[in-house]
């Protein structure tokens, strides 16, 4: 199983548009952020989690030309708006329709806000080729387990997702004991850390950490970032097994 980091970064991604600040001006490639995806390669088949507002350019600049499945695990925009740019993959797919998933939250919310793919306005111009489709139980897909994990993002129910022995977790500001227990003995996490400080509806770096050290993960990366963190200096100042995740990253599992 490959694991590609398509993006790191948090909704506003690194840079942040009108910011001077130190990690805003990094000429660190690891400081330069696209909103969080990541894709999963098993088998020669790709499985991609969320529709970033940068989809398009990560298609491009990883060179992805086919997708099996989308796993949504929420409707932000940050997560979403690259929806509409999924009609060039079923192009290149011979038109094939891709069945995306979330929890019934999800689902409800992104078929409301993007009914028109499902109602246009008129007939002519492309519209993505998707089907959605509710998770939430384990299945089975060529070989993938695929599970999903409900967690706690302020108050919006949205999920994570275990795909074998690696798990994805972003957007997530709580994690109840149930939950924890289906990742605890993964051998890759990822999950997400907004800044040093903790916010409402996102994990700080102390309470990722805590959390990390609970589970008996052998590694874990860490996702979903703003401009409060500075690659190098973060890396360093994290225990051994845990380190920030950067775009283009590649891991084998
Ligand atoms: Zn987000
Ligand atoms: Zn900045
Ligand atoms: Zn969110």
């Amino acid at each position: 199983m490959k694991i590609t980091f398509l993006g790191t970064g948090t909704s506003d991604g690194v840079p942040m548009i009108g910011c001077k600040c130190e990690v805003c001006r990094s000429r660190n490639k690891k400081n330069k952020r696209l909103r969080s995806s990541i894709l999963i390669t098993h088998k020669n088949k790709n499985y991609l989690i969320d529709t970033s507002i940068d989809f398009r350019e990560q298609m491009l600049r990883e060179n992805i030309n086919h997708i099996e499945n989308i796993f949504y695990t929420h409707s932000h925009a940050d997560h979403t708006y690259g929806i509409v740019d999924i009609r060039a993959i079923n192009w290149a797919m011979n038109n094939k329709t891709i069945d995306c998933y979330g929890n019934k939250e999800t689902i409800d919310d992104l078929a409301e806000r993007y009914d028109f793919i499902f109602n246009p306005i008129q007939r002519g111009g492309g519209l993505p080729s998707i089907k959605f489709k509710i998770i939430d139980k384990p299945m089975q897909i060529n070989g993938l387990t695929i599970t999903p994990i409900n967690i706690l993002h302020g108050i919006l129910p949205i999920l994570g997702y275990r795909f074998n022995n690696f798990a994805y977790i972003t957007d997530a500001s709580k994690i109840e004991k149930s939950s924890l227990d289906i990742i605890k003995d993964v051998d890759v996490l990822v999950i997400n850390t907004l800044r040093y400080r903790d916010h409402s509806t996102h994990f700080g770096a102390q309470t990722a950490v805590d959390i990390i050290q609970s589970l008996n993960v052998k590694r874990t990366y860490l996702t979903h970032m703003t401009h409060d963190i500075n690659h190098n200096k973060f890396l360093h100042e994290l225990p051994k097994n845990i380190e920030p995740a950067f775009d283009g990253l590649k891991i084998y599992i």
